[in-house]
């Protein structure tokens, strides 16, 4: 009998993204500002070691640009090959095979298949429920409890009282909580000064989205030096290149704001969009993240994307979300890519009957999928 593939595996596929070419992509929220320019110059300025040498096993320099940055001690950080390698060390460091995480839902899609690439088990508990009883993402007893705040993809900042409760509960015995604060830059609140004391807490972040560096895969983690060791551990050594290494110190050291004025442009635009999107009779959720959710009819997420990326314009629609259901997820970015969103999507409201009818159906009760932002 074969034990190759695995059966664990089961329905896993490979990640495949639209990525066909298109003037307007709103569809992954990464920086639509462009790369940080001391990033650039860093990438374009490297030596001949950058790319014949190892990088340091553990990536030191980035460690104590993140300390500078944060001020975090050094042992407390934990970096990977974008957070994604974090999320994966993490699953892998707490608890047994065969142990279960479980996570607020609807979440960030790889949190189950990276939970089931280590054979973990995932568990998704409704936000609603988790939202009215924080007790419910720790029944069963898991390894693992993952909390995204803001969350993709409905950019609901769940309340800070809440995750004090949840903290709480789990003390210091119970599971390790992961908490993704991938968007926590555009929610101008962090829980990242207060992972080192915490025996039961992991913040992660990424540079791929606030800080423009998704191509070059930076995540980093800060927990108690405890935590932060034993992620690091199950990461492995030579996760972060050098040059990866070079573009992620030069965003963060950020020496003229670049970081802090496209963040605040992207929130002013947030705002702006989901204004224009009220005055025409839509309801996007309230979003504390670089993204706007707006559902639609059940079984419309297709059509809506396939008309939209016609009209030069890509966003990411779900289907069937938990709590949600339909929906398009719509980066921000300069407003003149806002605006031709706009005009597609204007388009394919006046186009026809069926078309229009995509909206009808569109949820106007935010508070199930998470309006507490
Ligand atoms: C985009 C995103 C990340 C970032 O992943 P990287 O691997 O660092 O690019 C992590 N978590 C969430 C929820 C995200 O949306």
């Amino acid at each position: 009998m074969t034990r190759f593939p695995r059966s664990d595996y089961g329905a896993l596929d490979l990640y495949r993204p639209d990525r066909r070419p298109v003037p307007v992509d709103l569809s992954d929220n990464t920086n639509r500002w462009g790369a940080h320019p001391d990033a650039l110059a860093a990438v374009r300025s490297a030596d001949e070691g950058t790319l014949t040498r190892y990088p340091d096993a553990y990536a030191r320099d980035l460690h104590a640009a993140i300390q500078r940055r944060f001020g975090v001690p050094a042992d407390t950080i934990t970096t990977g090959c974008g957070s994604d390698d974090i999320l994966d060390s993490t699953f892998r460091a707490a608890g047994p095979a065969g142990g279960a995480v479980h996570f607020a839902g609807p979440t960030f899609s790889m949190v189950e298949v990276l939970a089931r690439m280590n054979g973990r088990t995932a568990v998704e508990v409704p936000w609603s429920r988790a939202l009215a009883d924080p007790d419910k993402l720790l029944e069963n007893d898991p390894d693992v409890v993952y909390v995204c705040r803001p969350n993709n993809p409905t950019g609901l900042q769940a309340p800070r009282a809440w995750l004090d409760s949840l903290l709480g509960a789990a003390g210091s015995t119970g599971p390790l909580i992961v908490l993704d604060e991938a968007y926590a830059d555009f929610a101008g609140e962090s829980l990242v000064r207060q992972a080192p004391a915490h025996p039961r807490l992991l913040v992660v972040r990424t540079l791929s989205k606030a800080y423009g560096l998704a191509g070059c895969r930076v995540g980093f983690a800060v927990g108690s030096p405890e935590v932060a060791r034993e992620v690091e551990k199950s990461r492995g050594p030579y996760k972060v290149s050098q040059i990866a290494a070079r573009a992620a110190v030069a965003a963060l050291n950020d020496a003229d704001g670049w970081v802090p004025r496209t963040t605040s442009e992207c929130v002013t635009n947030r705002e702006r969009l989901s204004q224009a999107l009220h005055e025409r009779g839509l309801t996007p959720l309230p979003s504390c993240a670089n993204f706007v959710f707006l559902p639609v009819a059940k079984g419309s997420a297709h059509a809506w994307n396939l008309a939209l990326r016609d009209r030069g314009v890509a966003v990411r629609p779900f289907s069937d979300l938990c709590e949600a259901g339909d929906g398009l997820r719509i980066s921000m970015a300069p407003w003149p890519m806002l605006e031709r969103f706009l005009g597609a999507l204007d388009q394919v409201i006046e186009k026809g009957i069926e078309q229009g009818a995509m909206l009808t159906g569109a949820r106007s009760d935010p508070q199930t999928a998470g309006s507490a932002g």
